[in-house]
């Protein structure tokens, strides 16, 4: 029998809120676990979590970068933003807290769903080590079936979708490069794309893709509304790094990192 605990990997979507529900259900001991962006999210994201805490009886904790306060102190301190590695923040905020805190007997649970077998399988094949339950996908849902099943328990969704954006990630996500993505965080947090553009220019990262062009946001036309279809996911399928970032961002050794605590 396993020694390790069962965590669900809490993001504030939908999708995970439910797997935490039906994770709840079935091991009276779950942990919910939140990698903390609150800095960087949409603060209705507060609300949320306090009412799926409600909803399931679990008190989700919340573990941070040691070193980093907000994305825009990753991307600063990486001199980087998004490219075809992908996001240094993914890493830094969600990655390398997540190391520090699992033990290798854990039972992990993301909120990925029936309909994302292909990210499924990517990240078993990327992590033979860990103990895997794919809570949604065994239940047969969808994310679709998740906001339903949301909404039937009364929880409204994340402001974030309600404003028309198909993500609860961070507002102004790098990973983004759609003009119809920037030009909604343009409408809805100009102080976010003022940021977002100072930053990528001074850090040389073009954000935005228009007419299939990568172009810095500063130049993207404000009617430009052109949608382009990208995986936005920011989570258990993005590139691990390696242990021994775990190991110097988090002061400890890679291999104590992985283990429980002998206490
Ligand atoms: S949601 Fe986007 S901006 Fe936020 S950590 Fe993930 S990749 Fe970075």
């Amino acid at each position: 029998m396993l020694a390790g605990r069962t965590l669900v990997w809490f993001s504030c979507g939908c999708a995970s809120a439910v797997a935490l529900k039906l994770a709840a259900q079935k091991y009276p001991d779950v942990r919910g676990i939140y990698c903390d962006l609150s800095r960087d999210e949409h603060p209705d994201n507060v609300r949320f979590r306090a009412d799926v805490e409600k909803w399931t009886g679990v008190k989700v904790e919340v573990i941070k970068s040691k070193l980093y306060n907000s994305v825009e102190e990753a991307w600063d301190a990486r001199k980087y933003m998004s490219g075809v590695s992908g996001a240094p923040c993914t890493v830094e905020m969600k990655k390398i807290p997540r190391f520090a805190y699992q033990w290798a007997e854990d039972v992990h649970i993301f909120g990925l769903t029936v309909d994302e077998q292909a990210r499924i399988t990517s990240f078993e094949d990327d992590n033979h080590e860990l103990f895997l339950e794919w809570t949604l996908r065994d239940a047969g849902l969808t994310k679709s079936d998740c906001l339903q099943i949301l909404g039937d328990a009364g929880i409204a969704i994340p402001t974030m979708y309600l404003l028309g954006f198909e993500n609860n990630n961070c507002i102004g996500c790098v990973k983004a490069t759609s003009p119809r993505y920037w030009n909604l965080v343009r409408k809805h947090f100009p102080d976010v794309f003022k940021r977002r553009a100072e930053q990528s220019r001074r850090l040389g990262v073009k954000l935005a893709r228009y007419k299939g062009v990568r172009i810095q946001l500063d130049e993207l036309p404000e009617d430009a509304t052109e949608r382009v279809i990208e995986d936005l996911s920011c989570g258990p399928q993005c590139r691990a790094p390696q242990l021994d970032e775990a190991k110097t961002q988090n002061g400890e050794s890679s291999e104590s990192a992985r283990k429980p605590p002998t206490t």
